[in-house]
C-alpha cells in the first residue's frame, strides 16, 4: 500500500502490517485501509516503534472491524490512556496462537521483529525492518553482524515453504537490502518488495533481474493497487 504497510486477506478475515505514522501516511491511505477493514476481523500487526511502521492511529480501526486483535513488537510501548484496548505483545523468539492464526517471531537486526504467521495451512513472512542492511559507511565488523542475522534468518525460511513474503527493497544500499538473496534463497510463491519511501519504480528494476521464475513478484505503482494471490 505504502513504504511498508500492506494489507491482506480473504472474504472474512484481514492482515495489515506496519501501518505508518502520519509523515508517512495521508487521508488517502487512511480511507484505503479503513475501507479494507471494514466489517473485518482483523489482525493488525507493528514490527516496531519507527514511525513509517507504527502509528498509534491504529487503534481506531478497532471500531469498523468485527474484531480486532494486535500484535505489536515489544519496543512499542502505548500508554493505557492512548487506547481501551488488549494489545497483545511480542518479543523475539515468542509463538503465539490467536484464533487459530499461529504467529511465530524472529528477532530484527534494526529493531522489533519479524512475523512468520500460519494461515490455514500457509506460510506468510512479513520482515519488518529485518534487511540486507550493509551500509558502506559501517564498519566491516558491524556490516557482518547485521547480515549474518539476516542470513540466519533466510536458512531457517528455505526450508518452508513460503507462500507469502514481504522483504525490503531499499535502493539506498547497492545490495537492495537484500531482495534478490531472498528470492533467490527463499523462493516464496510470492514475494512483495517493501520499504521503498513512496518509490515504487525502484520495483522495475527487481523484474530485470533474472530471478527463480517459480516466484511472482508483486509490482505496485500506487496507493490501493492489489493483487490476487492463489495460495
Ligand atoms: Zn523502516
Amino acid at each position: 500500500m505504502i513504504h511498508s504497510c500492506f494489507t491482506m486477506g480473504s472474504d472474512d478475515t484481514i492482515f495489515l502490517f506496519d501501518y505508518p505514522g502520519p509523515r508517512f501516511s495521508s487521508p488517502t491511505i487512511k480511507n484505503l485501509v479503513r475501507s479494507r477493514l471494514k466489517d473485518k476481523k482483523a489482525f493488525v500487526f507493528a514490527s516496531h516503534s519507527h514511525g513509517d511502521h507504527f502509528s498509534t492511529e491504529i487503534f481506531e480501526f478497532d471500531k469498523i472491524t468485527s474484531e480486532t486483535y494486535f500484535v505489536l513488537s515489544d519496543d512499542i510501548r502505548v500508554r493505557e490512556k492512548e487506547h481501551t484496548l488488549d494489545l497483545m505483545y511480542v518479543c523475539p523468539d515468542d509463538k503465539i496462537d490467536i484464533d487459530g492464526v499461529e504467529i511465530k517471531t524472529f528477532k530484527s537486526n534494526d529493531a522489533g521483529v519479524a512475523f512468520l504467521i500460519r494461515y490455514r495451512n500457509k506460510y506468510i513472512y512479513f520482515g519488518g525492518d529485518l534487511a540486507r542492511w550493509d551500509w558502506p559507511e559501517w564498519s566491516e565488523e558491524k556490516r557482518k553482524e547485521h547480515t549474518k542475522v539476516f542470513d540466519e534468518t533466510l536458512t531457517m525460511l528455505k526450508d518452508l515453504e513460503i507462500d507469502l513474503a514481504f522483504s525490503n527493497m531499499d535502493k539506498r544500499l547497492s545490495s537492495w537490502a537484500g531482495p534478490v538473496q531472498f528470492i533467490e534463497t527463499v523462493e516464496p510463491k510470492y514475494f512483495v518488495p517493501m520499504h521503498t519511501f513512496g518509490n515504487e519504480i525502484w520495483i522495475e528494476d527487481l523484474l530485470k533481474e533474472d530471478l527463480p521464475s517459480n516466484t511472482t513478484i508483486f509490482y505496485y505503482e500506487r496507493p490501493g493497487d492489489s493483487i490476487h494471490i492463489d495460495i
